[in-house]
């Protein structure tokens, strides 16, 4: 581990005990705002938001695990306190914490973990509706794996698919023998070796967690990361391409599995637009993908079964780089990010779906747009030097010209289809602009804007589960319609 970022870390021998030390500015007199808590599989995120910069040093143990934290410049508040209520007992990491004032104008708080962690602490100036902020984000050491979350989640829903022939689950077993055709399908392929490793098949998985974590399936050590620096490993980074994996190809050119990748926007610290009523992106976008992907994971492609892949599935924050490389992970064949922002005036109205520019935006509110989307990692809050900075950087040179190609006509099929359910279109062909979250090479990807939440008519829409289902219904005949002119067997997987 390297000293990177704002930190110096000392590592102690034997790597039970981690000293991280954290920048030194006094604040004295604060006072805490808020403090938030946003338990997911990938990480638990803490914020405490204060009126001036914190300062704070934490301390990691190994056994049992926890993690101390002193922040100076304070004294114990009711809101600080609040925390310790604010644990819920299906964190993956959090079993709970106590907080007291250690010493003058310093508070520790002291988590009592159900796992061992990677914290990332950062401080973010205040943004938006915020002040400034003091995060802990607690990863797990090793960190999950999008392809194998995506196995655990498809082998789970296995026996309510059914033991007929025809089910999308027969499809994708591995035969005795294996095929002479090539791997292009890296979730059949991964799961052939799951289970070809001793023991019966699945279901119900092998689980390598406690009781209150999903499952995690026991797979292959995932490959090495991309980049050495960071503490944390949030995403492993792609596979190889299937020709390097050669000779352990199992699943036949019919097995192919396509995969979807949905990006519900926002999430966590970051709410997105909120509507007149209240209504928050964030929840309804989760919503409408909930409801595509049960329509995905129901349909096929011409015989070839699809799967969802969402590259979040709860209330918590995604950094824009961490979604493009989830999705590259599980090697998507489609990228649909999931919106209902808000504009400068409650009387804008209609859907949008946009697809990236590399050369400026096709008119100034698709501009507007993607500015706004990609301030979503300033309100959601990125550590600058850690590794979710880095993979957005990575991205951004990346050529993307075939992708926008394709992007194109995904979009159209999708516009044509909001049309057809009476939903207003903003604007009636596919807008283009710099979303950061578009930017995967290899992936056609869009932009859905399924309304504006600014408007009060449309969220009143939004809020309605009937209106959800038509648009989730609207969206899956866009990606059908879109595979029935561009077959994804002609495309390439190669990364
Ligand atoms: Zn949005």
């Amino acid at each position: 581990m390297k000293a990177g970022g704002l930190k110096r870390r000392v590592l102690l021998q034997g790597g039970s005990i981690a000293l991280m030390l954290g920048v030194h500015q006094i604040a004295r007199g604060a006072s805490i705002l808020a403090v938030r808590v946003w338990p997911a599989a990938d990480y638990t995120r803490v914020t405490i938001e204060s009126d001036t910069r914190l300062s704070s040093q934490q301390l990691v143990v190994g056994s049992p695990p926890r993690l101390a934290v002193d922040i100076e410049g304070i004294d114990l508040n009711p809101e600080l306190r609040e925390l310790v209520g604010k644990i819920k007992p299906g964190d993956p990491y959090i079993n709970g914490l106590r907080v007291g004032q250690n010493a003058p104008k310093v508070v520790r708080i002291v988590f009592d973990l159900k796992q061992a962690v990677v914290p990332q602490v950062f401080s973010l100036a205040p943004v938006a509706a915020y002040k400034h902020r003091l995060v802990l984000d607690l990863y797990p050491e090793q960190a999950i794996d999008p392809m194998e979350a995506l196995i655990a989640e498809r082998l789970r829903d296995a026996p309510r698919a059914g033991s007929s022939s025809g089910s999308a689950v027969a499809g994708i077993a591995p035969s005795p023998a294996p095929s002479s055709a090539p791997a292009v399908d890296p979730l059949g392929e991964l799961m052939a070796q799951q289970s070809m490793r001793p023991g019966p098949p699945a279901p119900p998985p092998p689980v390598t967690s406690g009781p209150d974590r999903p499952p995690v399936l026991v797979v292959p050590a995932p490959p090495p990361p991309v980049v050495g620096t960071a503490p944390v490993r949030p995403v492993p980074p792609p596979p190889p391409p299937p020709a390097a994996r050669g000779g352990t190809a199992t699943a036949s050119r019919t097995d192919r599995i396509i995969i979807v990748a949905l990006d519900p926007g926002h999430g966590g610290e970051d709410p997105g637009a909120t509507g007149p009523s209240g209504t928050r992106e964030k929840d309804i976008v989760l919503q409408v993908a909930f409801r595509l992907r049960d329509r995905i994971n129901a349909g096929s492609v011409s015989g070839n079964p699809m799967r969802a892949f969402l590259t979040r599935d709860a209330d918590f924050f995604v950094p824009l780089g961490v979604r493009v490389q989830k999705a590259r992970r599980v090697q998507a064949d489609l990228f649909v990010s999931i919106h209902a922002d808000a504009f400068t005036t409650p009387a804008a109205r209609g859907a949008s779906v946009f697809a990236l520019s590399q050369s400026g935006a096709s008119s100034s509110a698709a501009r507007w747009m993607a500015n706004k989307e990609n301030d979503a990692d300033k309100v959601g809050g990125v550590n600058v030097g850690g590794h979710e900075a880095q993979v957005q950087r990575a991205l951004l040179d990346m050529s993307t010209t075939a992708q926008i190609n394709d992007s194109l006509k995904l979009g159209g099929a999708m516009l044509g289809e909001i049309k057809g359910i009476g939903a207003r279109l903003h604007k009636g062909q596919v807008e283009q602009a710099g979303f950061a979250v578009l930017k995967a090479p290899d992936i056609p990807s869009v932009l859905v804007e399924t309304a504006f939440i600014s408007n009060p008519e449309e969220e009143a829409n939004l809020r309605r589960a009937d209106y959800q289902e038509n648009l989730a219904d609207a969206l899956m005949r866009g990606i059908q319609r879109y595979f029935a002119q561009n077959p994804p067997l002609a495309r390439s997987r190669q990364l």
